[in-house]
């Protein structure tokens, strides 16, 4: 069920409505927008009377939700939600372009890549210290010494910090060191993880499972804020198919479907998107130009030497030349928006 707030309605009579819902049990989410606020209402089994609402001051109406998800939705909220990291935001009017190695590998590395990052302009700066590999043997990612290696990058650069965390250990350790808490494909349906990450006060990054539909996929960020966490950014990196010539298939119908179902803000990540490094630039414009929010994008200063990824990452060179073209795409679709506004007709 979902309270629909009157436009004038006050505090008081929002926090009248919640203390109903928390005195029959259930949790409630109040998101207010520009227009009006609603509140959802989770933890009930079956349906909730909606005779409990009507009548309370400042109600407008109380409507039964009848899709699977109840907090993620444009019914919750018409507008988008705007992501604030400090001052940097994702979902609002600019494009927030998330880059950085895939792994933290040394201070030197890393070093070298947020240099390029910070001097593109982008705001965020993305690496792992926690690394989800097939392989055991695989390098696994530096730990809490790489997180303190992205925590310098912060100081030195301004870059807010996305970073993976695998457990609810690792989400304790990001929470000190990170600024975006970011959910592995391989982790979207780690219910624990999503509760953990609901209770943090990080934004979280979620990207999309190797093989998760699009209602899977929006359930999971369902999770994360039916415990409270409502800054939760959605990120679609491919999904597996048949196909071979690519690692996954970047599945950019789903950025306009998100846009109609949900109020998050939603990035496309062509790296693990493609895999390939000559590919990452085309699929990162085509994200930009469906609606995107956002790009993250691995950079390496040597991709043949990267521990992790190195054949889909880009050169600095080439990170530099897919900002310029993103950004254009970028102006170019408000400019194209802003045109076509319709001309009054003089006669
Ligand atoms: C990553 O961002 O480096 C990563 C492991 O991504 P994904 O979870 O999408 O595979
Ligand atoms: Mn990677």
């Amino acid at each position: 069920m979902l309270v629909v707030m009157k436009k004038d309605a006050t505090a008081e009579q929002v926090a009248a409505v919640i203390r109903v819902i928390e005195e029959l049990g259930f949790r409630a989410h109040p998101l207010p927008g520009s227009m009006r606020t609603a509140i959802g209402i989770t933890g009930n089994q079956g349906a909730v009377d909606a005779t409990h609402f009507e009548t309370l001051p400042g109600v407008a109406e109380a409507i039964r939700v009848s899709k699977p998800y109840k907090l993620i939705t444009l019914d919750l909220k018409a507008e988008k939600t705007v992501v604030r990291v400090g001052d940097a935001t994702i979902g609002g009017d600019e494009l927030a372009i998330i880059a950085g190695p895939c792994a933290v590998e040394s201070r030197e590395q890393t070093f070298a890549v947020a240099r390029a990052v910070r001097k593109s302009g982008a705001r965020f700066f993305r690496g792992g210290a926690f690394k989800p590999r097939t392989s055991p043997y695989a390098f696994q990612g530096l730990g809490e010494d790489g997180l303190k290696i992205l925590a310098e990058v912060r100081e030195e650069f301004g870059l807010k910090i996305v970073t993976e965390a695998m457990d609810e250990a690792g989400v304790d350790m990001v929470e000190r060191y990170g600024d975006v808490l970011q959910l592995g494909a391989r982790n979207m349906q780690n219910f624990t993880l999503l509760r953990r990450a609901g209770r943090s006060p990080l934004p979280v990054l979620l990207k999309r499972g190797l093989a998760a539909t699009l209602e899977e996929w929006l359930l999971a960020a369902e999770y994360v804020m039916a415990e409270g966490n409502y800054n939760v950014i959605l990120c679609e990196r491919g999904v597996r198919t048949f196909a071979q010539h690519t690692r996954n298939t970047l599945d950019l119908a789903a950025i306009p479907e998100v846009r109609r179902l949900s109020h998050l803000p939603v990035v496309v990540d062509p790296s693990h998107g493609t895999g390939r490094n000559h590919m990452v630039t085309p699929l990162a414009r085509a994200g930009v130009a469906v609606g995107a929010d956002g790009l993250i994008i691995e950079v390496h200063a040597q991709p043949e030497h990267a521990l992790c990824d190195g054949a889909q990452a880009l050169k600095l060179e080439q990170y530099e030349q897919l900002v310029y073209e993103v950004r254009a795409i970028s102006e170019a679709l408000v400019s194209v928006g802003q045109a076509f506004l319709p001309v009054p007709s003089s006669v």
